[in-house]
């Protein structure tokens, strides 16, 4: 694998780019190589280009003020990075920027990841493309703004270092970050724990939504549009429901459905035991990783619970077979 900067030091213009709806661990590492290049270079001012990002990561990650949110006029650069980003459709509206680039590399850690830029730096085993891009990196040149960065992405992907993708690799990089002098506390509290009263009368009523199906193997709740506006929320403030229906006694699955727009459904799956949702997650054209995937499935909300339950319950007995 090539050192990091000797993808940038010749480059002028840098965009870097992460997927649509960005979460911890595509705005911490989109940031985190932000500030690495104006480390390694001083006189590059790299562009970033992201959706609407969570409010809690905003305040938290330095330099977030630098995100831009809009497609510019002028889409060509010498270097497109892509962070975290698994397919080329999943970086969304700033896909332009991407194919006018001279040249393009993509850190990820995605195991579907098929390549698709012309440098590819992508480890399945990497718990979060912020841990990769950390071993990616010379550590004398990681500031304490680029390791706030990274170690945000990093707690955002393990469930703050708990879920089975974390390992001694990924606690001895945040091992290091720490003496960088990241506030681990600030940063757990701040962006994963912390709930706006939205956010959690939201947790509340997905809670009282959900439902058990398949004597108690999957766990499956679903928000509509109107319910998510009554309590004056968007699509932002629904981070970690997935995650408490998950600990729910019992079941193999978990399923948060909610509606982004009148009838577009996006779907959050998670998988205990040996089950692989990603396989469920792609039967409607999204993916992910094995206990962690997505997707987007059209309908009334009663036709798109019944399309998932009926995958889930195919992948369950698949796996009950085996
Ligand atoms: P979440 O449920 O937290 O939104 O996503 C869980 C995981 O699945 C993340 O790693 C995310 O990258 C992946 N994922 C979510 N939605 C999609 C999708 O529509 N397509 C693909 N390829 N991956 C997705
Ligand atoms: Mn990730």
């Amino acid at each position: 694998m090539k050192r990091l900067d000797e993808y940038f030091k010749s480059a002028r213009k840098i965009v870097i780019l992460g997927h649509v709806r960005p979460d911890g661990d595509c705005v911490g590492s989109c940031l985190a190589l932000y500030h690495y290049i104006r480390t390694c270079c001083p006189d590059v001012d790299p562009e970033i280009y992201l959706g609407e990002t969570a409010e809690d990561l905003m305040r938290i990650l330095p330099g977030a003020e630098r995100i831009r949110h809009e497609l510019p006029e002028e889409t060509d650069c010498d270097l497109c990075m892509a962070l975290d980003v698994s397919e080329e459709s999943r970086l969304g509206e700033f896909l332009p920027l991407f194919r006018s680039a001279a040249h393009t590399v993509c850190i990820d850690h995605h195991v579907t990841n098929p390549g698709f830029a012309e440098e590819n730096m992508v480890d399945p085993k990497a718990a979060a493309t912020a841990e990769l891009l950390y071993t990616l990196m010379e550590e004398s040149r990681i500031s304490r703004e680029t390791a706030v960065c990274l170690y945000t992405g990093m707690v955002h992907d393990t469930g703050v270092f708990k879920h089975s993708n974390t390992t001694r690799r990924t606690m001895e990089a945040a091992g290091a970050l720490l003496e960088k002098g990241v506030r681990s506390n600030e940063i757990i509290d701040g962006t994963f724990f912390h709930k706006s009263f939205v956010q959690n009368k939201l947790l509340g009523k997905a809670l009282m939504n959900a439902e058990l199906e398949f004597g108690g193997e999957l766990i499956c709740s679903v928000l509509r549009l109107s319910e998510i506006e009554e309590q004056n929320g968007t699509s932002l403030d629904l981070e970690g429901i997935v995650d408490q229906l998950r600990v729910t006694d019992g079941t193999r699955c978990a399923a948060f459905v909610h509606e982004t727009e009148p009838g577009i459904y996006r779907v959050s799956l998670r998988g205990g035991r040996d089950l692989d949702v990603s396989r469920i997650a792609a039967a409607f054209g999204g993916g992910g990783h094995v206990k962690a995937a997505g997707c987007t499935i059209e309908g009334d909300s009663e036709s798109v619970k019944g399309k998932l339950c009926s995958a889930v319950f195919e992948e369950l007995c698949r796996n009950s077979q085996e």
